[in-house]
């Protein structure tokens, strides 16, 4: 039988057509395409500013450097995350403070939050994980009284609602970032995007991502020059993305609710298929909020490496969100202990993240839930009744 993958990306032929139509026209790069992508995920996020960056990463650094981090400044974030989300600070010369996640949610925990902030303190970045977004209210309410700049992590959550409104509205943020790598909700291979209503923070994110060099007249400081003239202002990087990479991506942006659907009816599914078995829990989603369901990661009590090299065995790929990153040798070298976050540790060593794409096929899903099943049979010795029907 075919091994099921953990994730793969969704390409059809509209698609392939885009991107060989830009092939085939004046600009590869620079082009139209980009500011159309742009204006495409800001309608879709409902804010006013979008500037698309060549990785998630990319966007990251940049938005980091918009809200002014620099050496001696510090800024909070997760520890269960991809270790983009803390490496930006890092890139800053600034300080990354891991607080610990809310039990059961599996975000940054506001009243951890609070621990953490010192005088240092410039930035939180909340991490959507899995699709859910973070507790941004709350969050958003600590910022405002301790004079802090809310940087989102929406990587996870392109699509995802919070209180009514789609991550990337900034409506609890001063910034959000998506990543647009293979794996997530919509596609251009390597791509992210900074989302804002801040104008400042669109300028500086535009300047940043090209050389920290402007063109625009309403930022020129000698503005009696020539239409070629332009200036640098800043030490920026060359972060930009092509207008192959945009045609990509403006293709996948008409399949995006299509794709969220289909994640969300796959992970109805494997939640029913779970419900009776005690030793695996999931992620619950709150009341106010609609998850777009990056990943779907399992809880398992006890026995979590045996079930995932079981379930290699099987031919189903799975993966760990996350390693906490402190715990890597690279935050080790800084000085981060083991211990540092207990619930965020506890979470990594129970985790395991099941198949999630939309092009997952009925019989796959539910081939993944049988193995499950009879792997915690055989571990447990317990028995869980009938597979649910996919039906309901
Ligand atoms: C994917 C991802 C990013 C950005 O990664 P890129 O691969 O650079 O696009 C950032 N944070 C999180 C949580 C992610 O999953």
């Amino acid at each position: 039988m075919k091994n099921i993958p953990y994730a793969r990306q969704y390409v059809d032929s509209k698609d392939i057509k885009a991107v060989i139509d830009v092939l085939r026209s004046d600009y590869i790069t620079q082009g139209p395409r980009i500011g159309e992508f742009e204006k495409k995920v800001a309608d879709y996020c409902e804010v006013k500013y979008a500037v698309a960056f060549n990785s998630g990463t990319s966007a990251l650094h940049a938005a980091c450097f918009a809200a002014g981090i620099k050496k001696g400044d510090e800024a909070v974030t997760s520890p269960i995350s991809f270790a983009a989300s803390s490496n930006c600070v890092l890139y800053c010369g600034g300080k990354p403070k891991f607080a610990d996640i809310l039990e059961g949610a599996v975000s940054i925990d506001p009243v951890e939050i609070l621990k953490s902030i010192t005088k240092k303190t410039k930035a939180i970045i909340p991490v959507d994980y899995a699709g859910h977004p973070a507790e941004l209210k709350e969050i958003r309410k600590i910022a405002l009284r301790h004079n802090l700049i809310v940087i989102e992590d929406g990587a996870h959550a392109l699509g995802a609602e919070y209180r009514g409104r789609k991550v990337g509205s900034c409506r609890y943020s001063d910034m959000t970032i998506l990543s647009f790598h293979a794996v997530k909700h919509v596609t251009t291979g390597e791509g992210g995007m900074v989302l804002t209503n801040s104008r400042d923070f669109y300028n500086m994110l535009v300047m940043f991502r090209s050389h920290g060099i402007t063109r625009d007249r309403h930022v020129l400081i000698d503005k009696n020059k020539d239409w070629w003239f332009y200036e640098m202002h800043l030490l920026g990087f060359n972060y930009r993305i092509t207008d192959i990479q945009c045609a990509l991506g403006l293709s996948q942006m008409d399949k995006l609710d299509v794709f969220i659907n289909k994640r969300r009816k796959i992970a109805g599914f494997y939640k029913r298929s779970l419900s009776g078995i005690d030793e695996v829990s999931y992620l619950e989603e709150k009341k106010y909020v609609r998850s777009s369901w990056h990943i779907f990661p399992v809880r398992i009590k006890n026995n979590r490496d045996k079930i995932f090299d079981k379930l290699k065995v099987a031919g189903i790929g799975t993966n760990i969100h996350y390693i906490p990153i402190y715990l890597h040798p690279y935050y080790k070298k800084l000085g981060y202990k083991k211990g540092l976050c207990p619930r965020a540790e506890k979470y990594y060593d129970e985790t395991l993240t099941l198949p999630l794409y939309p092009a997952m096929s009925d019989s796959e899903v539910i081939r993944v839930i049988k193995v499950i099943r009879k792997i915690m049979r055989g571990v447990t010795g317990s028995s869980f009744g009938q597979v649910p029907s996919r039906a309901r």
